[in-house]
C-alpha cells in the first residue's frame, strides 16, 4: 500500500482536504519531497524553525545529549545540567522579574500552566483574554482563545472565561478584581499576524496592576527573535508578569516553558505538593537542542537583520489585490480579498515552490513565517513565486 493511502487510513486527519505532501529531507529554508521536488519553507512549520531545519548546532547538541542521556525521572527531583543552562540562559534574556522557569512539552501545556499558576497565586477564579487570540487546543487553552466557531461544538468548558476586545480601551472595564490573569499576544498569531497598539498594550499593564491580576503575554509563535527581538513584549516597553513558551525554543524538538517570578512561581510547591507535574517536560535532549537554538540565534546576530528581512518582503511582494499587509519582523501576513481568491494563489505557490498557507481566524490572510535564516536570494525567489502566483490568479 502507497503511504499516501496509509496516511489516509491510519492517521488521523484534522480536516477533508489535507495537503499531503510527502517530504523526506528539510534542511536550511528548503523542504524536499520524495518524488525530489525542493519547496522554500515560508511558515516554519508553524514558527518553528528560526534557525532553519536541522541546523548543524542543534543537531550537534541533540547528538551530544543523546550519548549521555535521554530521560530521567523529572518533577524537578534531579539536577539535570541541559535544564539548568536552558533555564539560566532564558532568564539571562529577560527583566529580573521573570528568573523561573517550568518546561513543558508543548506551547497548549505552556498556557495551561500558566492558568493554573495565575489562579492558584492570585486566588482569583477568571481569566480574560482576546477576540480572535490563539492559546491553544487542550481544554483550558482552548477556553480561552477568541473565536466562538472554534469553542462551541466542545462545550462545556471553562467558566469565568472574560472576553476583551483589542485596542478597545472600554473592554478593560472587565479586568476587574475577581481577574487572575489576562493573556494577550504581542502579535496576533491566529488573527493574521496583526499587532496591537503600544499605548493599548501599556493600559492593559496598568489595568492588571491596579486590580491585581498576573499579566501573560503568550510568546508561543513571537518568541527566541521572530519578531526582531528576544519576545515580542520588548516592543511595548512593558514587563509580563508571566510569559509562555514553545515553538521555535527547540528548534524542531518538542519543548515549551512558562516563565514567572520565583515568588509567583512557589505556590506550585505546596498544598499540594506536585499540584502541576509532566512526565517529560524540559527533557534532556529538547533542553540540549534548545539551548544551542538560542546561541545560533546569539550567534548568528540573527535578529539583526529581520527589520530588513521584512522590508525586503513587503517591498517586493506587489500587485493592486493585496487589501493589507500586517505584522511584525518575520510574522507578516497578506491580505486578500477572499478564502477561494487565497487558496488558488497558496496553490500556484506551491506548484512554483514555495510553501505558505493562511490563518485559523483569518482565512483571507496569507501566512509568511520564514525561517529567520532565510538568506536575500531565498527572499527574492519566494517574493517572484508569489507575485507570479498571484498574477496567474489574477490573469
Ligand atoms: N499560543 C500561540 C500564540 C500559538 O500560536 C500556539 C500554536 N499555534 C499555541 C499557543 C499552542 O501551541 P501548541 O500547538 O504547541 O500546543
Amino acid at each position: 500500500m502507497q503511504n499516501r493511502e496509509l496516511f489516509l487510513r491510519h492517521l488521523a486527519q484534522t480536516s477533508d482536504f489535507p495537503l499531503s505532501l510527502e517530504i523526506d529531507f528539510a534542511e536550511g529554508s528548503w523542504l524536499r519531497s520524495t518524488k525530489g521536488e525542493r519547496y522554500l519553507d515560508l511558515i516554519s512549520g508553524i514558527a518553528v524553525s528560526n534557525v532553519g531545519h536541522r541546523h548543524p548546532n542543534v543537531v550537534e547538541a541533540i547528538k551530544t545529549q543523546l550519548d549521555k542521556y535521554m530521560h530521567l525521572m523529572v518533577y524537578g527531583e534531579y539536577i539535570q545540567a541541559p535544564q539548568i543552562l536552558l533555564a539560566n540562559k532564558i532568564t539571562s534574556l529577560l527583566p529580573n522579574n521573570l528568573d523561573n522557569v517550568y518546561f513543558v512539552n508543548s506551547g497548549s501545556e505552556a498556557v495551561e500552566g500558566a492558568m493554573k499558576l495565575a489562579k492558584r497565586f492570585t486566588n482569583k477564579p477568571n481569566i480574560a483574554s482576546f477576540q480572535k487570540a490563539y492559546h491553544g487546543s487542550t481544554q483550558g487553552a482552548l477556553s480561552i482563545i477568541g473565536d466562538e466557531s472554534f469553542k462551541q461544538n466542545f462545550r462545556p468548558l471553562l467558566p469565568g472565561i472574560i472576553q476583551l476586545d483589542y485596542d478597545n480601551i472600554d473592554s478593560l472595564n472587565l479586568i476587574d478584581k475577581n481577574v487572575a490573569a489576562v493573556f494577550i499576544e504581542g502579535v496576533r498569531g491566529e488573527a493574521g499576524y496583526i499587532m496591537p497598539d503600544v499605548t493599548f498594550v501599556k493600559t492593559v499593564r496598568k489595568k492588571c496592576t491596579e486590580v491585581g491580576a498576573l499579566l501573560v503575554f503568550d510568546e508561543i509563535q513571537t518568541g527566541f527573535g521572530r519578531t526582531g527581538k528576544w519576545f515580542s513584549f520588548e516592543h511595548f516597553g512593558i514587563v509580563p508578569d508571566i510569559i509562555t513558551l514553545a515553538k521555535g525554543m527547540g528548534g524542531g524538538m518538542p519543548i515549551g516553558a512558562f516563565v514567572s517570578s520565583q515568588k509567583i512561581m512557589s505556590v506550585l510547591k505546596s498544598n499540594p505538593i506536585l499540584g502541576h507535574i509532566t512526565t517529560f517536560g524540559g527533557n534532556a535532549v529538547c533542553a540540549a537542542a534548545s539551548l544551542a537554538v538560542i546561541e545560533t540565534i546569539e550567534n548568528e546576530k540573527l535578529m539583526d537583520d529581520i527589520a530588513i528581512k521584512e522590508a525586503m518582503f513587503l517591498d517586493l511582494i506587489q500587485h493592486h489585490s493585496i487589501i493589507q499587509k500586517n505584522g511584525k519582523g518575520l510574522m507578516l501576513g497578506l491580505e486578500f480579498e477572499s478564502f477561494e481568491i487565497l487558496q488558488e494563489i497558496i496553490q500556484q505557490c506551491i506548484l512554483g515552490g514555495v510553501i505558505t498557507d493562511w490563518f485559523l481566524f483569518n482565512d483571507k490572510t496569507m501566512r509568511i513565517c520564514p525561517p529567520l535564516t532565510i538568506s536575500t536570494p531565498e527572499i527574492q525567489f519566494a517574493c517572484e513565486t508569489i507575485n507570479n502566483a498571484i498574477k496567474q490568479v489574477y490573469g
